[in-house]
């Protein structure tokens, strides 16, 4: 079967080429900003975050003219989960691949209209055509020709190609429109997954995550008339000095080896009112990548002995938090991207450890065995001028036959 697989890409190469390119262009075209809500304003266009409904129509149009069956799931009307369906699922093994609608704002400096690709010296240029349109097209084209190639009744497991919404922006609400909606309500099944989202070109493998603490931590001042400052405490000067610990703070853990080492990330500060007023208050952010073993009941303990180290009233909060996941580089999934790649693509593709998050983390988290692994350079995520080689896309749909009639068999 793989070798008809094979066959067929290398005799309708060009068609499928257009076919991935067509549909790219045509969901790059579609703006799905995807922002927290108090930045909504400054896109006018937008009713609401994100908007995924344009380009699920587009997926949807497509898994019809093709004979797809879907299922669709949305927390609310608009922002749509989209999961088609190829396979008979006989063996009870079920391959996700699963690429998010959603994208970041274009922001400046583009040499080109962001939202109107152009296709250029084998490259498609455009915000979203590898963050993440351009690899959901290479995975729709795929389930196309698993479909229309192998049959349903090649397979006995189950291909499962899903676009889904609300990747790119963590609302403070907390309310989650994607994959944590989808897991939350018990609407996956799949044995594995593969989360196209990470770029390395197809060439490394994340099997490991770290994990994201979220901190706030306010001081705590008195408020007075900037010309009598000894009658107020100010919070800045309270906040400085707590800055110089969080400086160098030193977290104790145990190098990963996959993972390496956490990071600490002091990331926003805010605080004052006037110039003629003692502040009342000051605070911080902080985000954290946490390695396994440090628990966040003592991320927080580090934070609250810190204060306690300063001259002063403080209050620290935990925002979000999410555990480090790693999953053994030995397993079947892993092992199919690696003798594919060897044969396909020339070169074995490496596993590796990230400080970023995907769909993956949450997957993994819920039990399905999940790698973030896809084409396109990691350097073009979320910046101007967002590219993606064509040659990528088109080598990606081919590994994703071969790999789901490897894991599905
Ligand atoms: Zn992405």
């Amino acid at each position: 079967m793989k070798e008809k697989i094979k066959k067929y890409f290398s005799e309708n190469y060009k068609t499928i080429e257009k076919e991935i390119i067509d549909l790219t262009c045509e969901m790059v075209r579609e703006k799905t900003i995807n922002v927290i809500s108090e930045k909504l304003p400054e896109f006018p266009f937008l009713k609401f975050r994100g908007e995924e409904y344009r380009v699920g129509n587009i997926v949807k149009r497509e898994l019809d003219k093709w004979g797809i069956p879907y299922e669709e799931h949305s927390r609310m009307e608009g922002r749509p989960n989209i999961i088609g369906k190829v396979g008979t699922n006989k063996s009870g093994k079920r391959l996700l691949m699963a690429a998010h609608m959603d994208i970041v704002p274009a922001g400046d400096g583009w040499d080109t209209d962001p939202y109107d690709p152009v296709i250029k010296d084998g490259y498609i240029y455009g915000r979203g055509v590898l963050d993440d349109k351009g690899p959901l097209a290479s995975i729709m084209v795929a389930a196309k020709i698993l479909k229309n190639v192998i049959g349903d009744e090649g397979l006995s497991g189950e291909f499962q190609m899903a676009a889904l919404s609300d990747e790119e922006a963590e609302d403070p609400d907390g309310i989650d429109y994607g994959v944590k909606y989808l897991v939350d309500e018990n609407l996956l099944d799949a044995t594995f997954s593969i989360i196209p989202d990470i770029g390395e070109n197809m060439k490394r493998i994340d099997i490991a995550e770290k994990g994201r603490a979220v901190f706030k931590i306010t001081a705590i001042g008195k408020q007075a008339h900037g010309s009598t400052p000894e009658r107020g405490i100010n919070a800045i000067y309270k906040m400085a000095h707590l800055i110089e610990k969080i400086e160098n703070l030193k977290f104790k853990y145990e190098v990963s080896p996959t993972l390496g080492e956490p990071t600490l990330n002091l990331g926003e500060i805010h605080g004052g009112a006037a110039p003629n007023i003692v502040p009342g208050d000051c605070y911080i952010y902080i985000d954290i990548r946490s390695v396994p073993g440090m628990t966040k009941e003592y991320i927080l303990e580090t934070f609250n002995n810190l204060t306690k180290e300063v001259d002063g009233e403080f209050k620290v909060e935990l925002l979000s938090w999410n555990e480090p996941h790693e999953i053994s580089p030995d397993n079947d999934l892993v092992r199919s991207i690696q003798e594919n790649g060897k044969e396909v693509l020339g070169f074995v593709p490496e596993p590796f450890g990230m400080g970023g998050g995907t769909f993956a983390k949450t997957l993994n988290l819920a039990g399905i065995t999940s790698v973030g692994w896809g084409p396109g350079d990691d350097e073009a995520y979320h910046v101007a001028n967002e590219y993606v080689e064509i040659k990528q896309l088109v080598d990606f749909a081919l590994m994703t036959c071969l790999i789901s009639i490897d894991l599905l068999r």
